[in-house]
C-alpha cells in the first residue's frame, strides 16, 4: 500500500428530525502521492461532505459515524509522537485496518464469506507478534460466534468494541520503530520509516496540525472563504505561522513567548514569514506580490482572490490539496488561469490532488483518476480514460451523454432526482432513474464488478457486465432542422446603458470627470423571428444589462429598441406593460427570483392577474402551462424549497410562458443546474420553441450549452459587441481574438483531447467605468498589432504592451520588483538565466521582470531608456517614449462590427 490518503468505509451523517441524512454511505477512496484523483457527481451525491470529513471538518448537526481516515506521512508521524504522549498504536495499521473494514461490513448487517476464518488467521498472526492488549483472544471469540450463528450487527459491534480498547492512540508505525517506542525509546531517536495517521482517532489539536499543515484546501467561493477584515498578506502568514514557524503549540508559554517576540521588536522571524509569503503569492502569480501583501480581499478581482486561496492553501507546502469545485465560481478564461495554475504547482510541490467537481471536462483535463459518487456512495472508479470511453456504470453513462456536445442532435438528461438521502431506496440506490434497472437491483447488496483491461483497476457498482447503450437516448429523437428563421424581431441599434457613480464629496467640489459605469455601449444587434441568438462573454461583459435594458425593464439611456415594428422608448408605460406581454424573463438562480411565500402555482397565475388574462378559468391554464414545461398537477401547492433546481427553473419558465409571449430573454437559465438537470430543461427550451414560434435571447458563460442551443452567437466583450455569426461558422472559424481564446477555454470532457495549444488569457475584465481607448481588448489581447515598421514577434510586443499598461496605470512598485527578482533567483537560478536580462546588461532585473525572451534591439533600446526614466522617477517621459515607437493601430482606431454575414470588430479583419 503507498496510498497518502485513505478513505475506508466512510459513514458520514446529519441529524435531522426526520431521521439521519447519510450524505456520505460507506466509501472506500484513496489518493496515491501525486496523483490527482477527481470526485464526480450531482449535487447531493455526498462530494464535498467527503472532502469535509477528509479534513476532519463536519459539525453539528452532522458526524463521521464510521469508517476510517488515514494519511501516510512518516515525517508527519514522527512530530506527532514527538508532541502527542499517547499517539503511538501498539499494532500494526494493516492489521487494525483489516479489522475495522471487516467489523464495519458486519455492522452494516453483512455477513462476508469467511470471515471466521479471517478473523482466526489474523488472531495467528498476532500472536507470533507481540500483542500487548491481547487482541488476539476477540478476534477468537468474534470468529466463534460467528461460526455459531449470531447476529453479525452484534459481532460487528463487538469487534469494534475491542478495536478502540486495543487500538488506543493514532499513529502507526513500521514494526522495527514500534518494538523501540515500546521499548521506551524517545521518538526523537527512532527512525521511522513508515509512519500512518488515522485522523479520525486523533485529537482536535493534532488534526488541527495535519489541517492546512499536511492537507490544504481550497473552497468554491473566493469571497467567502477569506476573511473581508484582514490583509491577504495576513491571512497567509496566519497560516504559515501556525504550520511552518512554530506557532502550533499554542498551550505551551515557551511558544507563546516565540509567538509575541518577532511582533515586540526582534522582527526577524516575522520577516521571514513575510518573505515567505510574498514567495506564494509570487508562486500563484500575483504580479508585485510585495506590493500587494497589506491589501485587503475586496482589492483583488475574482480570479485574483482564487489565487491567493490557493496560496493560502498551499503555504505550508500540503502533501495534498483537497479542491472543492475549485473553479465553478469562475468565468471559463479564469477557470483556465487557475487549473493551469494548479497543475504547475502540483509538479513543483510534487502534491497529490483530490479534485472535487460537477464539471466532467474539468476532471477529464485534469485527473489521474476519478470516482464517481451517486446517492453517499461511489458507484464506479476507474482511470479517466475508461471513465470517459468506457463508462461501466448507467449513472456514469446516463452523465456523460447529457453533456452539450456538438454532434448531439437533442441532449438526453437523466430523469428524476437524486433520491432523498434520509428514505433510500433498498438495492441499488440509482434504479428508480436506471433504464436498465431490472428486480435484482431493487434489494441485497449489489455487486462492485471489474471492468475493462484485467491489469485496470476500474470497477462499477452495478449487476451488469455490461448494458445496451445502443437504444438509450433515441426515444423522443426528432431531427432539429434548420428553424423556420424570419424576419428580425428585436432589432437594436446604438443602445447604451451607462449607470451614473455616486460622486463623493471631494468630486462634487473639483468635479470628479465621467465615472459613469458603462456597461452597453453602442450595441447593435438583430434577433430574429423563431430563432435563439446566444449571448456570450465573461461575468461583467454587460450581457445581462444588455438582455434587461431590451426588454426596457431598466430601459436603455441612449439608443433605439424596435420590437415587432415599434420603438419601446416611444411607448408611454401604460403601453410598454402592454407590450410587456410579448416579451418576458426567465432567470438564473430560480431559488432567488420565486418569491419563497408563493406555491408554484400562486407564482405561474400571477402575470395572469397582472394582465388580467384567462378570467374565469386561470386554474385551468395554470395546469396546461404546469403540463407543457413538464410539472406535476401535484406540485401546484408546493412552494419553492420544496422543489428541485430543475423544477424551480420550469416554475420560472412557465411563469414567463403565461402570457403566452413571443420574445424571451433567458438570462443563464441553466447555469445554476447540474449537467443532468440542464440537460431536461436545454430539450424543454427547444420544445417550448418549436410549439409557441418563440424567439430567444440565451444569455449564457457555458459555451458548450449555447453551441447546442443557438442558431446564431453573438460575442460581447466590455459593454460591445465584438463577433456575430451562425452558430456553426462562429465555433469552426472563430475570428476575434477575444473569441478564439474564449472557444479554447472550454473544458474539454475527453481526457484524451489536445489541450496543448490553449490561449489562456491574462487577468480580467477591466473596468466598465474607464474601459482602455478603442479596442477594448486591447489590454488583453494576444494578437494586439505592432506599429508596421517595428521589428519584434507578437509574444515580445504583447509583453511590452502589458509593460505599457503597467507603467499608464502607475502600479509599478521597483523596489517590489528588485525584490521578487532576487527572491525568484535564489530559488531557482536556473530559471532566471533563461530571461531576458541575459541580453543586456542595463536593468537586467527590470528585464527580467518584465519579458520571457530578448528583445530585438531597437524594441530593447527604447525599453531601456523607457527604464531609466522610470528609475529616475520620469514617469510621462517613460511613457512617452514608449507610446512613439510602440503605438499599436489597435488603441488608436476603433474597430467595427461590419456589415458582412460573418463581422468581427478587429482590425485584423477590417473590410
Ligand atoms: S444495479 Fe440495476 S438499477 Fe443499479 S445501475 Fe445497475 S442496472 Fe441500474
Ligand atoms: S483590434 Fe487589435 S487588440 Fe483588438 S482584438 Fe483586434 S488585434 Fe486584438
Amino acid at each position: 500500500m503507498t496510498d497518502l490518503l485513505s478513505l475506508s468505509n466512510l459513514r458520514t451523517q446529519f441529524k435531522t428530525e426526520r431521521g439521519a441524512v447519510k450524505a456520505v454511505d460507506g466509501i472506500d477512496l484513496t489518493v496515491e502521492p501525486g496523483e490527482t484523483v477527481g470526485l464526480v457527481g450531482e449535487s447531493g451525491s455526498g462530494k464535498s461532505v467527503t472532502a469535509l470529513s477528509a479534513m476532519d471538518l463536519i459539525d453539528d448537526p452532522g458526524e463521521i459515524v464510521d469508517g476510517r481516515i488515514t494519511l501516510r506521512d512518516a515525517a508527519l508521524a514522527a512530530s506527532l509522537l514527538d508532541e502527542f504522549g499517547n499517539a503511538l498504536v501498539p499494532y500494526p495499521s494493516g492489521l487494525v485496518e483489516a479489522v475495522s473494514s471487516l467489523g464495519g461490513d458486519l455492522r452494516a448487517g453483512n455477513r462476508p464469506r469467511n470471515a471466521s476464518a479471517e478473523l482466526r488467521g489474523m488472531a495467528d498472526d498476532l500472536d507470533r507478534d507481540a500483542d500487548p492488549a491481547d487482541l488476539a483472544a476477540d478476534l477468537r471469540d468474534a470468529a466463534d460466534r460467528l461460526a455459531e450463528g449470531a447476529p453479525p450487527e452484534d459481532v460487528g459491534g463487538a469487534l469494534a468494541a475491542a478495536l478502540d480498547d486495543a487500538a488506543d492512540g493514532f499513529v502507526y508505525v513500521d514494526d522495527d520503530a514500534r518494538a523501540r517506542l515500546r521499548d521506551g525509546t524517545a521518538p526523537s531517536d527512532v527512525e521511522i520509516r513508515e509512519g500512518v495517521v488515522d485522523v479520525t482517532s486523533a485529537p482536535e489539536a493534532a488534526v488541527r496540525r495535519i489541517r492546512g499543515g499536511e492537507m490544504g484546501m481550497i473552497f468554491q467561493d473566493p469571497m467567502t472563504s477569506l476573511n473581508p477584515a484582514v490583509t491577504v498578506g495576513e491571512q497567509i502568514a496566519e497560516s504559515l505561522r501556525l504550520h511552518r514557524y512554530g506557532g502550533q503549540k499554542k498551550d505551551s508559554w515557551l511558544n507563546g513567548i516565540r509567538e509575541i517576540l518577532p511582533k515586540i521588536g526582534g522582527r526577524k522571524g516575522d520577516e521571514e514569514v513575510m518573505d515567505e509569503v510574498v514567495r506564494m503569492l509570487q508562486a500563484v502569480g500575483i504580479p508585485e506580490a510585495k506590493q500587494r501583501v497589506n491589501d485587503y480581499p475586496h482589492e483583488f478581482s475574482g480570479g485574483m482572490r482564487q489565487r491567493v486561496l490557493v496560496a493560502i492553501a498551499l503555504a505550508c507546502r500540503p502533501n495534498l490539496l483537497i479542491a472543492d469545485e475549485p473553479t465553478t465560481a469562475l468565468d471559463v478564461t479564469i477557470q483556465a488561469q487557475i487549473l493551469d495554475l494548479i497543475d504547475d504547482l502540483q509538479e513543483d510541490f510534487g502534491m497529490s490532488v483530490l479534485m472535487i467537481t460537477h464539471d466532467l471536462g474539468v476532471v477529464a483535463e485534469t485527473c489521474d483518476r476519478v470516482a464517481v459518487m451517486y446517492a453517499g456512495e461511489i458507484v464506479e472508479e476507474g482511470p479517466v480514460e475508461e471513465i470517459f470511453h468506457n463508462p461501466s456504470h448507467p449513472y456514469t453513462y446516463t452523465l456523460l451523454e447529457s453533456i452539450p456536445t456538438e454532434d448531439k442532435e437533442r441532449l438526453t438528461p437523466i430523469e428524476g432526482n437524486v433520491p432523498d438521502l434520509i428514505d433510500l431506496p433498498e438495492g441499488c440506490h440509482f434504479a428508480p432513474r436506471c433504464p436498465w434497472a431490472e428486480d435484482r437491483c431493487l434489494e441485497g447488496e449489489i455487486p462492485d464488478l471489474q471492468h475493462g483491461p484485467e491489469d485496470v483497476d476500474h470497477r462499477a457498482k452495478c449487476v451488469h457486465e455490461s448494458f445496451d447503450k445502443a437504444a438509450y437516448g433515441t426515444e423522443g429523437v426528432e431531427a432539429g432542422g434548420e428553424a423556420d428563421v424570419g424576419d428580425p424581431l428585436v432589432e437594436v441599434r446604438g443602445m447604451r446603458k451607462y449607470y451614473q457613480q455616486e460622486d463623493g464629496p471631494l468630486d462634487r467640489v473639483v468635479g470628479g470627470g465621467d465615472r459613469s459605469v458603462k456597461a452597453v455601449d453602442g450595441v447593435d444587434l438583430d434577433v430574429r423571428e423563431r430563432e435563439t441568438l446566444g449571448l456570450v462573454g465573461e461575468s461583467g461583459c454587460g450581457k445581462s444589462t444588455a438582455g434587461r435594458a431590451i426588454l426596457h425593464l431598466d430601459p436603455p439611456t441612449d439608443g433605439t429598441v424596435v420590437f415587432a415594428g415599434e420603438d419601446l422608448g416611444s411607448l408611454s408605460k401604460s403601453e410598454l406593460r402592454k407590450r410587456r406581454k410579448e416579451m418576458q424573463m426567465v432567470f438564473q438562480d430560480p431559488m432567488s427570483s420565486l418569491d419563497p411565500r408563493m406555491t408554484a402555482g400562486q407564482t405561474i397565475m400571477e402575470p395572469l392577474k397582472i394582465h388580467g388574462l384567462a378570467e374565469g378559468h386561470r386554474r385551468e391554464r395554470v395546469f396546461e402551462l404546469m403540463e407543457a414545461v413538464g410539472l406535476e398537477r401535484a406540485q401546484y401547492g408546493r412552494y419553492p424549497h420544496e422543489l428541485s433546481g430543475g423544477q424551480r427553473q420550469r416554475v420560472g419558465i412557465a411563469r414567463a410562458l403565461a402570457v403566452d409571449p413571443d420574445f424571451i430573454v433567458a438570462d443563464e437559465p441553466v447555469s445554476a443546474l447540474d449537467v443532468s438537470v440542464q440537460a431536461q430543461i436545454i430539450n424543454l427550451l427547444e420544445d417550448l420553441q418549436e410549439e409557441f414560434g418563440l424567439t430567444y435571447l440565451f444569455i449564457a458563460h457555458d459555451l458548450s450549452v449555447v453551441r447546442h442551443i443557438s442558431d446564431r452567437v453573438a460575442v460581447m466583450y466590455l459593454g460591445e459587441i465584438v463577433e456575430v455569426a451562425d452558430t456553426d461558422d462562429l465555433f469552426e472559424t472563430p475570428k476575434h481574438p477575444y473569441t478564439r481564446a474564449l472557444l479554447s477555454a472550454i473544458p474539454e470532457p475527453d481526457p484524451l483531447a489536445d489541450t496543448g495549444d490553449r490561449t489562456i488569457l491574462r487577468g480580467d475584465v477591466p473596468s466598465p467605468i474607464d474601459p482602455p481607448s478603442n479596442c477594448r481588448f486591447r489590454t488583453r489581447c494576444p494578437s494586439i498589432i505592432p506599429p508596421d515598421d517595428l521589428d519584434i514577434d507578437q509574444e515580445r510586443y504583447r509583453e511590452v504592451m502589458f509593460y505599457r499598461q503597467r507603467l499608464e496605470a502607475g502600479d509599478i512598485d521597483l523596489d517590489a520588483i528588485e525584490s521578487e527578482v532576487r527572491i525568484e533567483s535564489e530559488s531557482s537560478p536556473a530559471a532566471v538565466a533563461d530571461g531576458g536580462a541575459a541580453a543586456t546588461d542595463e536593468h537586467p532585473a527590470l528585464f527580467e521582470y518584465f519579458f520571457d525572451g530578448p528583445l530585438p534591439e531597437e524594441a530593447r533600446a527604447v525599453v531601456a531608456e523607457s527604464f531609466e526614466h522610470l528609475k529616475n522617477d520620469r514617469w510621462d517621459r517613460a511613457e512617452a517614449t514608449l507610446r512613439e515607437t510602440f503605438e499599436s493601430v489597435c488603441e488608436r482606431e476603433h474597430p467595427r462590427l461590419g456589415e458582412r454575414d460573418h463581422p468581427a470588430a478587429c482590425h485584423l479583419h477590417d473590410e
